[in-house]
């Protein structure tokens, strides 16, 4: 890692000697008065002096000193330490076309800057960021500032990048362990099932691939083969840079916005690699997840219809630890019985491809914060509460759903509710009500209540492993049919099919 630092400063370095493709930088003085030198150090000769809140653009860089050009078009050095990063607004990478028959290109945001060059009509230039009505664009040439009004969208597909891809590969062995080193002298990090998708960062006859969940270690080549596919990243948090090499010291190149696919390229420490329409970049990997997927069925392997990828399900077993919830006469508690259904009802979703997330995986209790924190921290896009119900009169019996307040929560609850009437207990319906984790969890949220308890008849089946394994495939089909539904209706604009 310290070695491609090393030859990212030497390629930093040399790009200021040479050429003018250094990404000038919008930044703004910070002292009252600072001094404009005609080289990078004391001892050059003043050539001016800048006020507090000068807007200049940083266009190369020695030690401590930065080349700046100001808005009226004064260049020099000045130290780097008086000047903070400017009002520059990142932006989804795009392309625009030119509009008029020559556009100015600037060395910075505004009509002061000296020109660097001039697109003509219909030139194609990448769109990196804005401050306020000025584009910063890009070429394979040249770097620089136009004005909005004088380009529009480019309809035209971006040309791709030379990219060296990130390969995928499918596990073969119907189990083979992911190794810490290029050995069997190296200890197990985990074991990987037949049909499991990696990475491969790198290929000899052992192999470092990496794991969706991001875990990255080494397999015996001989136990993986190589699938067509696609590994990309997905951008978990509001707005996440991609920056020009992996660190923070590197200029911001664009910048992704949640939910946005990129695709994965290479892996460096802590930065991910990536190819976005605004070129090879870095992004940090604790703000992204990796998404593995690959037409080729595997060979061999159980099938399992891995639709759900991609999407985060965050589920929660009622009660639990000092609150048992409602107790049965025939001894079986409520937090056991949510427990069990909730751990089988994750290995469901998992082995379709979904993320997970549980509030709790043993005989804990959670506040009730704790438990929606777990569907907000980890975005989820539904939130299911398992519980069972009781009631003082024993005959009241049934399956009952209650929904959140969140658009999407009652078709949610529609689609589980269905199913699990289906399995013959009496249909109680599906209700709004003022339970908390259904008032303030802001994705689609339910609450299952599947039997009761107290019914002696409901107990007796929620003792029942076949019961309780149909009560939760009921629950994965709901939840299943509520995900791809909701997925297709935004691609076919409205059409539910
Ligand atoms: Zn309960």
């Amino acid at each position: 890692m310290h070695k491609r630092i090393a030859f990212w400063l030497a390629f930093m370095a040399l790009t200021i000697l040479v050429s003018s493709a250094w990404a000038a930088t919008p930044s703004i003085v910070n002292v009252n008065l600072l001094n404009l030198r005609s080289g990078p150090g004391q001892s050059f000769r003043v050539l001016g002096t800048l006020g507090r809140n000068t807007a200049l653009v940083v266009v190369g860089a020695s030690g401590e000193w930065r080349q700046v050009v100001t808005s009226d078009g004064k260049s020099g050095w000045v130290f780097g330490q008086h000047l903070v990063e400017g009002p520059r607004l990142g932006t989804v990478a795009r392309a625009v076309a030119v509009d008029v028959a020559r556009l100015n290109v600037r060395q910075g945001p505004g009509m002061g800057y000296p020109i660097v060059t001039v697109a003509e009509r219909g030139q194609s230039l990448r769109v990196t960021g804005n401050v306020g009505e000025w584009l910063e664009v890009q070429t394979a040439d040249w770097q620089g500032y136009v004005y909005g009004d004088f380009v529009t969208e480019d309809r035209t597909p971006p040309k791709s990048t030379a990219t060296t891809g990130v390969s995928l590969a499918r596990v073969t062995a119907s189990a083979l362990n992911l190794r810490a080193g290029e050995g069997t002298e190296f200890p197990v990090i985990t074991l990987l099932t037949q049909g499991t998708l990696v990475a491969v960062l790198a290929s000899g006859p052992w192999s470092q691939v990496m794991l969706e969940n991001g875990t990255v270690g080494f397999v015996s080549e001989s136990y993986i083969a190589m699938v067509s596919g696609q590994a990309s990243v997905r951008v978990d948090a509001s707005a996440v840079n991609q920056r020009r090499g992996p660190g923070t010291s590197f200029p911001v190149i664009a910048t992704h916005r949640a939910g946005q696919v990129i695709a994965f390229t290479g892996r460096d420490g802590d930065w991910v690699r990536v190819s976005s329409a605004a070129g090879e970049g870095y992004m940090l990997g604790s703000f992204l997840s990796f998404v593995f997927l690959s037409p080729e069925v595997p060979a061999q392997a159980r099938p399992v219809q891995r639709d759900l990828l991609g999407f985060r399900v965050a589920i929660d077993a009622g009660h639990g630890g000092s609150d048992p919830g409602a107790i049965a006469a025939n001894g079986l508690r409520e937090s056991d019985v949510n427990l069990r259904m909730a751990l089988k009802l994750r290995t469901l979703l998992q082995d379709a491809g979904a993320e997970v997330y549980m509030t709790r995986t043993a005989d804990v209790r959670p506040t009730l914060e704790a438990r929606i924190a777990v569907a907000h921290d980890n975005q989820a896009d539904v939130f299911v509460s398992i519980h069972n119900n009781a009631f003082p009169l024993t005959e009241v019996s049934g399956t009952k759903t209650f929904f959140g307040v969140t658009p999407g929560s009652l078709r949610l609850g529609q689609a589980v509710h269905r199913r699990l009437v289906a399995l013959g207990l009496r249909d109680r319906g599906v209700h709004s009500a003022n339970f908390r984790v259904l008032q303030t969890t802001v994705v689609p949220t339910i609450l299952t209540e599947t039997a009761f308890l107290t019914n002696p008849g409901d107990a007796a089946l929620l003792a029942d492993e076949n019961f309780i394994n149909r009560a939760v495939e009921a629950h994965f089909a709901g939840i299943r049919e509520f995900l791809l539904g909701r997925g297709q209706i935004s691609l076919r604009t409205g059409a539910n099919p």
